[in-house]
C-alpha cells in the first residue's frame, strides 16, 4: 500500500487522545486471563463497548488531549502514512470518508463524516468507558470510531495474523463500515440480543467487512477532495492477502480454537474466518455496496 507522497492528509478527521489520563484507572492490554476474556466478549471490530457488557461502570468522562495532538504535528503528507502507523491512520480513515462520501453523493444522500478517536489504555465513550482490551470498536451514540493502534500488534502476538500496513487498514474500513450502516439505519438489527452463525449480529459485521473490500476496490481510483487525484496510489495482491488474512485470525472459530480449544457456532457474533474472508472479497471484487446483502 503506497500514498500519494505530495497529498495532504486531513488531521481533522482524527482525534488523537493518546497519552491522556482517563478517570478509572489505567487497564493494560494483554495482560492475562481477564483481558483474554474482554477479547473474546469484545470482540473485535465490535460496536459500542456497553451493548457487550463491558463497560466499566464509571463515569465514561470522555478523555481531552492533554498536550497538542500528536497526529497533527506529525502527518502532513502521504509521506508521512508511507513510514507512521498513526499517520496511515489518518490517511485510512481520509480516504474510506473521501469513498464513501462520493458513494452517498451518487446515490443523492448526504454522509455524515466520523471522526476515528485514538486513544490508550482507556477511553470513555458515550457507549460507556472501554479498554484497549475490547480491540478497535464503532460507538453509535457519539458517531465516532476508537482505535487503540497497539491492537495490531495483539492482531500478531495474540491472534497470529501477519499484520501488514493493510491489515490496520482494513480494520479501520470496517469500522467505518459500521458507521455506514448506523446511517442506513441497518446497524439497529443488531440488537436482538441473539448470537450464531446466521444471527443479525454475524450478518451485520459480515456486512462491515463486505463494505471494507467494496472500499479497497475503489481505494486507488477514489479522487482525494483537495488533490482530485487517489490518496492511495498502490494496492497490491500482497496487501489484500495481509487484509484477508487479518479477517481470518479474528474470525469467531479461529477465536475460539484458539482460546477456549473449541468451536461454538451458537455464540459466534462475527462470523467465522472463512465467512469473513468471502465477504470481503465479496465486497473487493464487485465494488458495490449493494452487493453486501448479507441482511437478505
Ligand atoms: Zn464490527
Amino acid at each position: 500500500m503506497q500514498f500519494d507522497d505530495d497529498a495532504d492528509l486531513d488531521t481533522s478527521e482524527v482525534r488523537d487522545v493518546r497519552g491522556s489520563r482517563v478517570p478509572g484507572g489505567r487497564a493494560t492490554v494483554g495482560g492475562g486471563i481477564a483481558a483474554v476474556i474482554a477479547l473474546i466478549l469484545g470482540l473485535l471490530f465490535g460496536v459500542g463497548p456497553d451493548e457487550l457488557g463491558l463497560s466499566a461502570g464509571d463515569s465514561g468522562t470522555t478523555a481531552t488531549a492533554s498536550s497538542a495532538a500528536q497526529v497533527e504535528q506529525t502527518c502532513r503528507t502521504g509521506r508521512d502514512a508511507d513510514t507512521k502507523d498513526d499517520c496511515r491512520a489518518v490517511a485510512v480513515v481520509n480516504s474510506v470518508q473521501d469513498y464513501w462520501e462520493q458513494e452517498f453523493a451518487r446515490r443523492g444522500a448526504r454522509y455524515g463524516n466520523a471522526r476515528t478517536v485514538l486513544f490508550t489504555d482507556r477511553v470513555g465513550t458515550a457507549c460507556g468507558s472501554a479498554t484497549s482490551a475490547v480491540g478497535p470498536f464503532y460507538c453509535p451514540g457519539d458517531r465516532q470510531v476508537y482505535l487503540d493502534l497497539g491492537f495490531f500488534d495483539e492482531l500478531r502476538t495474540t491472534f497470529g495474523a501477519s499484520g501488514g500496513p493493510f491489515a490496520q487498514a482494513y480494520v479501520v474500513a470496517h469500522e467505518y463500515g459500521h458507521h455506514v450502516q448506523n446511517q442506513l439505519g441497518t446497524l439497529g438489527r443488531t440488537q436482538d440480543g441473539r448470537t450464531g452463525e446466521n444471527s443479525n449480529a454475524v450478518k451485520v459485521e459480515l456486512q462491515a467487512d463486505c463494505y471494507a473490500g467494496v472500499w479497497a476496490h475503489h481505494a486507488t481510483t477514489t479522487p482525494d477532495e483537495a488533490t482530485g487525484r487517489p490518496l492511495i496510489t498502490e494496492l497490491n495482491g500482497a496487501d489484500i492477502r495481509d487484509g484477508l488474512d487479518a479477517a481470518a485470525a479474528v474470525g469467531d472459530d479461529r477465536i475460539q480454537e484458539r482460546f477456549q480449544g473449541r468451536v461454538t457456532p451458537e455464540s459466534w457474533t462475527h462470523g467465522s474466518a472463512a465467512q469473513r474472508q468471502q465477504w470481503f472479497t465479496t465486497g473487493f471484487r464487485g465494488g458495490d455496496p449493494a452487493g453486501c446483502d448479507t441482511l437478505r
